[in-house]
């Protein structure tokens, strides 16, 4: 496939050809990875963020968010829960914390390997190199970064850069290319219907996961918050689909945000999002694709099962204590934010059965 040919795909609106793709995917998705669904427990770490990203709610500009940062007991439950619901693989995730000091994570990493048969997975954002050394040192396999967009323009809008320190959109290809070569799988993705976006932007996306070949490819609609510049701005652009793309910036002017604008918008939709997994399915056939939790906050009763019928065989249930969870708001409404790990577990495995699908066990990394 080419970009052209991915351009049609995403544009596709016809359901036949469209059930046709989705059968594709998961037919591919069965003869390559199985039917096994992997199990990675995601614990978040913290919402503690440098970094002022204009769509996350956790950036460090939104002032009114509380902040936490588990302590290393927590962290541990969370690895337990995991190991006793089954799960193969344990995800760290945070904002990028730099308090989150080297030795802490890699302590933690030690204690998960040495108590549990986990696979760690961290995604932790933008760190020095000696981390990641140490922490692939310390036993983690995998590590999560997405590059969110290839439109560098846009990437360079979105993510104002925090010092000179900052990878910016090659340094973040970079990062996985470095996190490659210090042994770790490596996991990166996009959001899809970020303003801004166009559809040649999301099949350039695409192309890019298999240019670099990427284990594990996360995607999820863009959920705007309301509490973010991005947010607000796409509040505006919604409210006015149809008006021309000289408007448009109007519009997002007066919101005190001079954005770009794209001219040929992607929307911020599951039926994308599932379009993007099958293609991302046929494009790297052995990767492993998550069902993520943006895709399940869209449509809490049939997001996920749906995204394992496209072409997924990945979720990643919450294990963070549930009294942190509404605190990791990157969007609202996310799913999950009230529950006890057990309901997320049981809800999890729920699902997988009506996908017609069966729990994996091990580790669930890449077989190539
Ligand atoms: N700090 C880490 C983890 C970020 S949270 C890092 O930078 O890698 C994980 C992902 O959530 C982000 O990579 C982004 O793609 C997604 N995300 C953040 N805000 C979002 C929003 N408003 N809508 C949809 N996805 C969002």
């Amino acid at each position: 496939m080419n970009e052209k040919e991915i351009v049609k795909w995403l544009r596709e609106d016809d359901p036949d050809r469209l059930t046709e793709l989705f059968r594709k995917a998961d037919a591919v998705r069965r003869d390559h990875v199985g039917d096994a669904v992997h199990l990675r427990g995601l614990v978040e770490l913290s919402n503690i963020c440098r970094r002022n990203c204009l769509y996350c709610g956790v950036r460090a500009g939104h002032s009114t968010v509380e902040r936490y940062r588990l302590t290393a007991d927590e962290v541990m439950q969370g690895a337990r829960l995991a190991s006793e619901f089954g799960y193969g693989t344990l995800v760290m995730q945070a904002g990028e914390d730099f308090g989150l000091e080297g030795e802490f994570v890699a302590d933690l990493i030690r204690r998960i390997k040495k108590e549990y048969a986990l696979a760690v997975t961290l995604s932790l954002g933008e760190r020095t190199e000696a981390d990641w050394r140490l922490w692939r040192e310390a036993g983690a396999d995998r590590y999560l970064i997405r590059f969110e967009t290839c439109n560098k323009d846009l990437f360079r809008v979105i993510h104002p850069p925090v010092g000179k320190d900052d990878l910016g959109f090659e340094g973040r290809i970079g990062a996985l290319r470095v996190l490659r070569g210090l042994g770790y799988e490596i996991g990166s993705g996009v959001m899809i219907g970020i303003p801004g976006q166009t559809y040649a932007d999301l099949a350039r996306d695409l192309l890019m996961f298999r240019e670099l070949d990427l284990d594990m490819i996360g995607n999820g609609p863009y959920l705007a918050h309301p509490e973010t510049p991005l947010g607000r701005a796409a509040e505006v652009l919604a409210k006015n689909p149809g008006a021309p793309t000289d408007e448009r910036r109007r519009l997002t002017a007066e919101v005190g945000f001079d954005y770009p604008v794209s001219d040929d918008p992607v929307p911020a939709d599951n039926l994308t999002a599932f379009k993007v997994i099958a293609l991302t399915r046929l494009l790297l056939p052995d990767s492993n694709i998550p069902s993520t939790t943006a895709i399940a906050t869209n449509d809490r009763l049939h997001g996920r099962v749906t995204g394992l019928q496209s072409g997924a065989n990945v979720v990643m249930p919450n294990l963070t204590p549930t009294r942190y969870r509404a605190l990791y708001e990157i969007y609202p409404n996310k799913s999950a934010t009230t529950e006890s790990p057990e309901e997320t577990h049981r809800t999890a495995i729920a699902q997988i059965i009506e996908a017609g699908r069966i729990p994996g066990t091990g580790p669930g990394g890449r077989i190539r």
